[in-house]
């Protein structure tokens, strides 16, 4: 387990549960940037008995520490992301997959919203939608 992650579990003096564990390893198996209910899934393998409501709860403590990330589309569930550095996802309209745009830098996204708004910046999400590779094919 990464040290970071233990660090900000001290700081945030909430404990690493076997389940916030479980759901951090399902999230690292899983590849990219799954929703509650595929975490669920993936923990349920090894924890038959995981119930949907641990795993929310896990993937909340887990957000608000700063282990994981979040990001939402319309009329899509919330995806969760190990990738706390700034990058865009996008997401295909159709099936619903979700990938990371690598080559495309958002470090000064925030600063320069800062600089055009009277309002004291916290976070900028910028979601991508389009349609992927597969459903491109298929269509
Ligand atoms: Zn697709």
């Amino acid at each position: 387990m990464d040290s970071g992650i233990r660090d900000k579990f001290r700081k945030s003096g909430y404990t690493l549960t076997s389940q916030r564990r479980a759901v951090l390893e399902a999230l690292t198996e899983s590849d990219g940037h799954p929703s509650a209910e595929d975490v669920y899934l993936i923990v349920k393998r090894k924890n038959p008995r995981v119930a949907l409501g641990t795993v929310y709860q896990a993937l909340s403590v887990l957000e608000e520490i700063g282990v994981i990330g979040s990001k939402h589309w319309n009329e899509s569930p919330t995806r969760y992301d190990l990738n706390l550095e700034p990058h865009l996802d996008i997401r295909c309209g159709h099936c619903g997959a979700v990938s990371e745009i690598p080559g495309v830098g958002l470090d000064d996204l925030e600063s320069r919203i800062q600089e055009n708004t009277t309002y004291q910046v916290k976070s900028a999400t910028l979601v991508v939608e389009g349609v992927c590779p597969k459903c491109r094919r298929n269509q």
